[in-house]
């Protein structure tokens, strides 16, 4: 049916919706809003129940035959149709576009699908000066608007009249006019009936009863205001700057204002009363008590019920009530306003540790959020005296700590030597638990694993790994270093972010795993360095089996930037001979290597220079094919100038 225009109608107001609309234009028609709907195109059942229905999706969008339609009929531009419709916000307040995708996802007509609790379908907030209208002509004979926005959970407060919005009925205390909680599916309460002026209550006088509406009128200047202190009105100009679907706030940071915004909500409500000290105004403080009272009384009777009702959506559903609403939105903004992330994630932490500790299980379900910005899961993470926690075994792999664009392959078991700068006068520790320490870290905030599987990653065995930890975190505790090393760490995961051409130091360990230098290999070696030291001075006292594997102990420290103590060979030895002096001796000799001696020095020159030669070789070979097989070695001769 194509809708006749109508003799009259009506300009909507700025923000009003839909049923706002629909209940102004018919009582000025004098008739039913059942009958205009009908005559509009909003609905084709004249004569059923249905006619009485007409689904409260509409509040959100219109088919684009209902739009035509509705337009025609009204007399309105498809602009002032969009401008009806909650549909306009949906790109700044995502649980709308949320809905709408799971409407054409599921194919439902009807569905009382709320989002969370983020839009309110079945009922609305209001303010009573408002709905009084604002003395002209029009709004003095029809009322003011309904209007749409006071639809959206984040909307508790009016800034033009400075007060909190109200969502009972101060008459019959029933909520949800114009639309009736428990009917999902219906816009408007009481369609079929006329003589109901727009800003009167729809509901039933008695609850339940099928007798006449309540009638009280909620724009009544007896209802008492609700005063919104200045934190609270300046936190509600900031929601609506960002809802503003023409405003100044780009939608995507709307978007994930929003989001944040629900995030921190559901933290503060997990961690309450933590965060009572952030809200000003005593009444909200109260009612935000209340809020989370009740929230714990529903999942003690869900417990007791041995419900598998998801604990946490009752943690994750804002209150309906605009007072306690108002607390916690506002408390939440606080966190947010005017913060980046690193401030933020400062603020946060304490919030997260506490959430950690009193509800694991809940706080598993917030962390795990997928909607958290990446650089505030590091604040998420459990750690205990500065390190992870290490997961349980089966559970999921943990999210890396820190966003990084180096990954852990890309961290050596020594770091480089330049990175103590970093972490000045930490000499209350042994050098080589630091820095183990800080190895395992950077591998941490790259992977999410924490210092053991880190150790195994890295090659480091476990008790060693232990000790570092062990030893790091008594340091920090007692000399109160904790800032430092974090600063630290973080000031070396920058600088290998910002490093050009990252190693995969892990491709080179795996490769080096059980490899000693091949026979052909240190016959050349030996050769090269009979002929370069054949003068007699520097002689190395005698090239046996026991050179061959010192020289490759040093070559793999090198080649994977590894602890000597920690190369295979040298813990094969280790593990084959215990008890016995001679890894000792294999590690000093291969020691040697490192550091110019006084004893000997031209044949240890000698040898440290080919070795250099042997591993710029070896290394590029395995980068490019990811194993030492094939790795074919031709000394290149010595540069004597330089020597
Ligand atoms: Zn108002
Ligand atoms: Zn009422």
């Amino acid at each position: 049916m194509t809708a006749d225009a109508l003799g009259r109608s009506l300009a909507p107001l700025d923000d009003e919706s839909l049923p706002g609309y629909v209940l102004r234009l018919s009582y000025r028609l004098g008739i039913t809003p059942n009958r205009l709907m009908l005559i509009t195109g909003l609905h084709h059942h004249p004569d059923t129940r249905k006619a009485m229905q007409v689904s409260a999706r509409r509040l959100l969008t219109l088919n684009p035959v209902s739009a035509t339609d509705f337009a025609a009929a009204a007399r309105l531009t498809p602009q002032e149709v969009a401008a009806l419709l909650l549909d306009e916000y949906a790109s700044r307040y995502s649980p709308l576009a949320e809905t709408a995708q799971f409407w054409a996802d599921s194919g439902r007509r009807i569905t009382p699908l709320t989002q969370g609790g983020w839009i309110q379908i079945t009922s609305t907030r209001f303010c009573p000066q408002c709905l009084a209208g604002d003395g002209s002509p029009v709004q003095d004979r029809l009322g003011g608007p309904w209007l749409r926005r006071w639809r959206l959970q984040v909307v508790f407060a009016c800034p033009t009249h400075r007060r909190l919005l109200h969502h009972f009925c101060p008459h019959c205390e029933s909520a949800g006019t114009p639309t009736r909680p428990g009917r999902a599916h219906q816009m408007i309460t009481r369609a079929g009936e006329a003589g109901l002026h727009p800003a009167q209550c729809r509901q039933d006088a008695a609850p339940g009863s099928r007798g006449p509406a309540c009638g009280g009128w909620l724009s009544d200047p007896a209802i008492p205001v609700h005063p919104a202190d200045r934190a609270v009105l300046r936190c509600q100009e900031r929601i609506l700057e960002r809802l503003h679907p023409t405003g100044p706030v780009p939608a995507s940071e709307a978007v994930e204002y929003f989001t944040l915004l629900g995030l921190v909500h559901e933290l503060l409500v997990l961690t309450w009363p933590m965060g009572r000290a952030l809200i000003g105004q005593p009444e909200l403080a109260a009612a935000a008590d209340r809020h989370v009272d009740n929230v714990h009384k529903q999942i003690t009777a869900l417990a007791s019920n041995k419900s598998r009702h998801p604990v946490h959506s009752l943690m994750r559903k804002p209150p309906a009530d605009p007072w306690s609403c108002a607390a916690f939105l506002t408390a939440a903004d606080s966190f947010i306003a005017d913060a980046d992330l690193g401030a933020l994630r400062e603020r946060i932490k304490p919030f997260t540790d506490a959430a950690a500790a009193t509800d694991p299980r809940a706080w598993y379900y917030l962390r795990t959020d997928a909607r958290w910005p990446d650089a505030l899961r590091e604040s998420h993470v459990q750690t205990v005296g500065g390190f992870r926690v290490p997961a349980r075994p089966g559970k999921r792999r943990p999210l890396p700590t820190r966003v990084c664009r180096y990954q852990a392959a890309n961290v050596p078991q020594r770091l480089f030597e330049d990175w103590r700068q970093h972490l000045p006068d930490a000499d209350a520790v042994a050098e080589k638990h630091l820095h183990r320490a800080m190895a395992l870290k950077l591998v941490e905030l790259a992977s999410g694993d924490a210092w053991s599987r880190a150790a195994e990653f890295l090659g480091i065995p476990r008790k060693r790994a232990e000790h570092a930890v062990l030893h790091v975190r008594g340091w920090m505790t007692s000399h109160g270093r904790h800032r430092a090393f974090d600063a630290a760490a973080e000031k070396i995961a920058q600088s290998l972010d910002a490093t050009d051409t990252l190693i995969d130091y892990a491709k080179r360990r795996h490769a080096l795993k059980d490899w000693d230098m091949p026979m052909d290999h240190w016959q050349l070696f030996t050769d090269e360095l009979r002929q370069r030291t054949r003068s007699g001075r520097g002689h190395w006292h005698k090239i046996d089996e026991s050179k061959r594997v010192i020289v490759s102990a040093h070559i793999w420290t090198l080649v994977t930037h590894g602890e000597l103590s920690f190369a295979p060979l040298v813990l094969a030895d280790k593990k084959a001979h215990a008890g016995q002096p001679r890894t000792a001796r294999l590690l000093r000799n291969a020691g040697e290597l490192h550091y110019p001696l006084k004893r000997n020095p031209t044949a240890y020159a000698t040898i440290r220079g080919l070795s250099l030669d042997y591993v710029s070789g070896l290394a590029k070979h395995i980068d490019h094919r990811g194993s030492a097989t094939g790795f074919a070695w031709t000394p290149t001769p010595p540069n004597w100038t330089n020597e």
